[in-house]
Formats: structure tokens, C-alpha cells, sequence
């Protein structure tokens, strides 16, 4: 924990530095509860708001056992390749995970957990979804500080975290399983309202029945409309052997491309401001 008396100035320095403990104590400062914490945890928000904001901030959804944390390492594994700095953190106010959970994490992105170049944070310990979201979202901040360019945002299948993530996000993922009727539990949940870029993971061994599921989504999202903004993309992708990934990854970014040209991120980004008060 960062010495009450510590500088602000003094910390936000090291975290812009790259310095990975300084960042972790000081989400853990964030995740803090106490009064005295919170307060420097404010101000060094404040001292280090000028440094956020040039990340990519991909929202990742799906159901449990979809393969969140398979497409994360798979994914995040070829941003690094690519020279990118990847921050990955969890919202999932339902988790009794806490310090312990840093193992979880190791196991569930192998190779992630193990690169200097990314920096896997685990869900912040169970709470309210409003406070464990206000956390994430300034913990996404600190990221940025520290150099992480892309900062991927995972949170399990249940509405109200999905449409919390989808607003602290440039790019909203939703994974899907192959087949199994996955694709109306989406349409029931509002989830593809939500959904900016759609992809059917597990299209390996059986790639019919992803490409089966595809087919039903983009019929669906004919059908029921998406509510004003673009139909997003379908796609099928397979994160175990890597297939399609690339182009998941293309069509995250021409998603915020788009946004950006449209003057929809900056639009985005300031109502999130405004909302979280900072
Ligand atoms: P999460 O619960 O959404 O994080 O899902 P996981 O990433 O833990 O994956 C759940 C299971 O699906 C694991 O056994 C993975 O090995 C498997 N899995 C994940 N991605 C793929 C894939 O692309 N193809 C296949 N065949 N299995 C996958």
C-alpha cells in the first residue's frame, strides 16, 4: 500500500515511468475503501489525467466458458508481438476473488501473465457493481498512464456489467459459442444492442456450426435492428489455434476508427467524464 504521507506527484511519476509496482499499488490504493486512501487515490488520479486517454479500450463479453480468457491471451499475445503494451482487467462485481486470484489469472492467460509488456490485473474483490465499476474505470485510467495502449476490459455475461463496460469502452465485443441457441440468449439480453463488433469463437474443429451461428446472428441483427448505431460485423474466429484473430483484432479497430472519425469517441469519452465526475 502507498505510505499515506507519499506524493502524489511522486507516485504518478513512477507510473508513468512504467514502473509495474508502483501501478499495482496504486490500483490497490484505488480499490481501497478507506477515506484517507481515497483521497490520495484522487489526487493522483488528478495528477495523472493528463497522461490517459490514448489507449484503444476494448470491452470484451461472453457467456462463461466461451473462451474470454483463451481469446484475451491469444489476442493480447499478438498485440505485444506487434509491439503493443496490453493491460487487461476485470469487472465481475459477483467475484470473491481477491489478492489470491493472481494465480487464477496465471493460469487462465498464460502467456500474458508471464510478459513484462502486458499487465494482468484480476477482478477487484466483490461489491456493488456501481463501485466496482467506478474502480475498473479509473484503474483503465492508471493503465493509460502507464504506457498500456490497449486496455482490454472482461466481464462475464450479465446485462448490467455488460452495458457498464459498453460505456467505459471505445469497442464493445461480444463472443459467442457456436450453435446451442447462444445466439437468441444474446437477442434476449439486449446484448447485441450493446455490440459493436459480434465473433463466434471455437470455429476450429467444427467450423459449420460457427458459421451456422454467424449466419443467425447477422439475421437477427437484420431483423431486430441495433437501435440507431451501425449493425456490427459478424465474424468467426477460433482463439485456441489463432485463426481469425487478426481480423477480430482489424475490425476492433476500424470500429474506433470509425468512432473517431465520426467525432463519436471524443463524444463518448467526455460523457464518461462527466458521469464519473472527472
Ligand atoms: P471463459 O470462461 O469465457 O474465460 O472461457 P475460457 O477461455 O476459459 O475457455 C473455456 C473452454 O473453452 C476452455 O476449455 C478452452 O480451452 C476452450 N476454448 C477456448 N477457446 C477455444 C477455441 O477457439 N476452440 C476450442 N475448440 N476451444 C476453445
Amino acid at each position: 500500500m502507498v505510505a499515506a504521507g507519499s506524493n502524489s506527484a511522486a507516485i504518478a511519476a513512477k507510473i508513468k515511468s512504467g514502473d509495474r509496482a508502483a501501478l499495482a499499488r496504486a490500483i490497490t490504493l484505488i480499490e481501497s475503501k478507506k477515506p484517507e486512501h481515497r483521497s490520495l487515490a484522487q489526487a493522483l488520479l488528478g495528477a495523472l489525467m493528463p497522461a490517459t486517454g490514448k489507449a484503444i479500450r476494448v470491452g470484451i463479453t461472453g457467456v462463461p466458458g466461451v473462451g474470454k480468457s483463451t481469446t484475451i491471451d491469444a489476442l493480447g499475445s499478438a498485440l505485444i508481438a506487434e509491439g503493443h503494451r496490453v493491460a487487461v482487467l476485470a469487472v465481475d462485481p459477483s467475484s470473491v476473488r481477491s489478492g489470491g486470484s493472481i494465480l487464477g489469472d496465471k493460469i487462465r492467460m498464460p502467456r500474458l501473465a508471464a510478459d513484462d509488456r502486458a499487465y494482468v490485473r484480476p477482478s477487484p474483490a466483490a461489491g456493488t457493481l456501481g463501485g466496482v465499476t467506478t474502480r475498473t474505470r479509473e484503474s483503465l485510467l492508471l493503465c493509460e498512464a502507464a504506457g498500456y495502449d490497449v486496455v482490454l476490459v472482461e466481464t462475464v455475461g450479465t446485462g448490467q456489467s455488460e452495458v457498464a463496460v459498453a460505456q467505459m469502452t471505445d469497442v464493445f465485443v461480444a463472443l459467442m459459442l457456436p450453435g446451442a441457441g447462444d445466439e437468441l440468449q444474446g437477442i434476449k439480453k439486449g446484448l447485441l444492442e450493446l455490440a459493436d463488433v459480434v465473433a463466434v469463437n471455437k470455429a476450429d474443429d467444427d467450423r459449420a456450426r460457427a458459421n451456422t451461428a454467424a449466419a443467425s446472428l447477422k439475421a437477427a441483427l437484420s431483423i431486430l435492428g441495433t437501435g440507431g448505431h451501425a449493425v456490427p460485423p459478424v465474424l468467426t474466429y477460433s482463439a485456441l489455434t489463432g485463426a481469425g484473430v487478426p481480423q477480430l483484432w482489424q475490425a476492433i479497430v476500424a470500429h474506433r476508427d470509425r468512432l473517431a472519425a465520426s467525432g463519436g469517441l471524443a463524444e463518448k469519452r467526455r460523457s464518461q467524464e462527466a458521469a464519473a465526475g472527472r
